[in-house]
């Protein structure tokens, strides 16, 4: 299986990226958080790794990059695993909204001010105020333990990044405002903005997010270390919010034209997951979990060129769930 899977990468992975990259001049690197726009736009890298641990990568794999919004996924899975679902669901729905990520206006016409879903960033932010932990230091650090259990290395935050947006977070001060009127907030408005600021500012790779997303795959089970990190109710309830809510505004043609959970960050990050399959012929009939990086953003916040490869990959491989 591994020489197979090693041939695919030779074949097709390396040259699939190399044709993809040259869109990314189509997109470009989020300018509204001033670090991110050092970025080089032409990155484009993937990982995808099997429950066997076969791990193949190409291109841009190996680059840096802040978690962004997909850390919207594991403080989700952490206020679970600390406060019980139905806790953290009384504060936040799980409706997709159609409106960009950053988007203010749904939260007068919900009951007066209940995020709609946690992959928006009013709901994130309220799920940030309830991570377990009595200080904003406290809960960043649960939801990096629960990175360092899957990745087996304890994760750094970005300094630059959160500095340079802490400073520019107009956009979400505006929202976690908002949410302390309406008392969804259980912190101080500026501690939840520190929280989630920084969870956004996670250092991670393409290696690092496939990594998470196979223990997804499997409902929550580490197939290498042969341990359940993640409960199955939660993992399961987790894949459902990357699949409707997941690419944002997106949500909805991701799901038609490429068919797997997935989620993105402005940084250029998308972390996507394929659940195993009942066909043995495909590649990965087992399932894998799926890192990309490629930092030109299109009109809705997700990797251009990166977009374009998974659907090209999901289509070429079989991947969509429906
Ligand atoms: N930190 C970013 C923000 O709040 C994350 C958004 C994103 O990746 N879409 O604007």
């Amino acid at each position: 299986e591994k020489r197979q899977l090693r041939d695919l990468q030779m074949d097709c992975l390396d040259e699939w990226v190399t044709h993809y990259r040259s869109f990314s001049g189509e997109g470009q690197c989020a300018a509204y958080i001033p670090a991110l726009e050092k970025a080089n736009p032409f990155d484009l890298g993937i990982c995808i790794i099997g429950p066997g641990g076969t791990v193949i990568k190409s291109g841009d794999w190996h680059v840096s990059f802040t978690l962004q919004s997909i850390s919207k996924v594991i403080s989700f899975i952490a206020a679970c695993l600390g406060r019980g679902i139905s806790y953290v669901l009384e504060r936040v729905d799980v409706e997709p909204t159609g409106d960009p990520f950053n988007s203010i206006i749904r939260l007068e016409m919900h009951k007066p001010g209940k995020p709609f879903n946690p992959m928006i960033n009013a709901g994130a932010i309220t799920v940030a105020s309830l991570l377990p932990g009595e200080s904003p230091q406290n809960k960043i650090e649960s939801l990096c333990t629960i990175i360092e259990s899957i990745v087996g290395k304890r994760p750094t935050i970005n300094e630059a990044v959160f500095q340079s947006e802490w400073q520019t977070a107009h956009r979400n001060r505006a929202l976690a405002y908002y949410l302390k009127e309406t008392g969804f907030l259980e912190v101080e408005v500026e501690e939840a903005l520190e929280i989630y600021l920084k969870q956004c500012a996670i250092e991670v790779n393409a290696e690092d997010i496939a990594m998470i997303g196979l223990i997804l795959a499997h409902d929550g089970y580490h197939p290498l270390r042969n341990e359940q990190i993640i409960p199955k109710e939660v993992a399961r309830l987790t894949k459902s919010l990357m699949l409707t809510c997941g690419m944002y505004n997106a949500s909805g043609k991701f799901a038609a034209f490429v068919g797997i959970p997935a989620k993105s960050g402005v940084s250029g990050g998308i972390m996507a997951l394929v659940p195993p399959r009942s066909r043995q012929e495909v590649p990965f009939p087992n399932g894998c979990g799926i890192g990309i990086y490629g930092p030109a953003i299109d009109e809705y916040g997700n990797s251009h060129a990166g977009v374009m490869l998974l659907r090209h990959i999901a289509e070429k491989w079989d991947l969509s769930i429906f």
